[in-house]
């Protein structure tokens, strides 16, 4: 018998964002700790509930299963990513719409500026970032992915701190530009680290945000669809099975945390990504459709720290 990870379920009283009461919120169903598949009905295992908040349109997992040790979920070989063939290739344009977004909404300055990356995985967002011209630092919580990035792109070591975004420690004012790459659906209180990592931000500086949009066409489809089959289940989140996502959010949730850290949503942004589960003749008028009505898989926000 392979043991189970040990979690524990916590109940949040309030949404995380904007602070709304949950007691209140929507259900949307039942997630899977697997992929459920066209017949849901015939997979086993542990659900936790979706619910919508009602104010911002936050997803989150009700009860939020947290694992006793953060390394069950990410403690994984960077190698089992390789099935990601554009993963160990290092491309000279890799971060650079990011980028490029950022040196325009800085202030003016040529040399010297500091970018921190949470969760740096390989350290490719790093190596981008060290190239256009920061002095760069990340944190990575998990060891087999920084003793990667520090062998394979030659991130010196002291660059690249073994830390949560929860734990890890920085002076006040002291990074232009924080990036959150896919990191921040993965966190279990992200309006606490949003405003631990705004402390350590010059004022003037910029946050980067890309996450999964509470909005995103393919997901209602889908959860239409086990509608329609009898079933309470809900492709949304991955609480409890890789790439363990927590949570999707809206513009609304970072319009309603910016009013309560006092930072400015500056930019915007969706994006269709790649469409899974569909027919391939459905996909182009997907992708349309995803590009007009602001439905794309991922949600891209930058925020500014007012200068007073
Ligand atoms: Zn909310």
């Amino acid at each position: 018998m392979i043991p189970d990870k040990k979690y524990i379920f916590e109940h949040n009283e309030y949404c995380e964002m904007c602070g709304d009461k949950t007691e209140n919120h929507k259900i949307l169903g039942q997630r899977l700790n697997q992929s459920q598949g066209f017949r849901p009905k015939k997979k086993t295992g542990i659900t936790v509930s979706v619910k919508k908040c009602r104010n911002c349109g936050l997803l989150y997992s009700y009860p939020m299963p947290i694992p006793f040790s953060i390394q069950d979920h990410y403690g994984i070989d960077p190698e089992e990513y390789s099935w990601k063939e554009d993963y160990y290739v290092d491309d000279p344009d890799y971060y650079s719409t990011q980028i490029n977004t950022v040196k325009k909404l800085l202030p003016e300055k040529s040399t010297g500026m500091k970018a921190l990356d949470v969760g740096a995985g390989l350290g490719k967002a790093l190596k981008a970032m060290q190239r256009a011209g920061f002095d760069v630092f990340g944190i990575e919580p998990s060891p087999n992915f920084r003793t990667r990035a520090i062998e394979w792109l030659k991130i010196p070591e002291d660059q690249i701190r073994l830390a949560t975004a929860e734990e890890a420690v920085f002076p006040d004012n002291h990074f232009d530009f924080i990036t959150y790459g896919a990191v921040y659906e993965h966190l279990y209180h992200p309006a606490a680290v949003l405003e631990r990592s705004v402390k350590w931000l010059k004022p003037g500086g910029i946050i980067h945000i890309e996450v999964p949009n509470a909005e995103n066409l393919v997901g209602k489809l889908i959860n239409r669809y086990y509608r329609l089959r009898g079933t309470n289940y809900v492709t949304s989140l991955s609480p409890m099975h890789a790439p363990f996502h927590l949570y999707e959010y809206t513009v609304k949730s970072f319009e309603e945390v910016c009013k309560k850290l006092n930072l400015e949503l500056v930019e915007k942004k969706f994006d269709v990504c790649s469409i899974f589960h569909f027919p391939g003749i459905m996909k182009p008028f997907m992708r349309k459709y995803m590009e007009w009505t602001n439905t794309g898989m991922q949600l891209t926000v930058y925020l500014r720290k007012p200068l007073n």
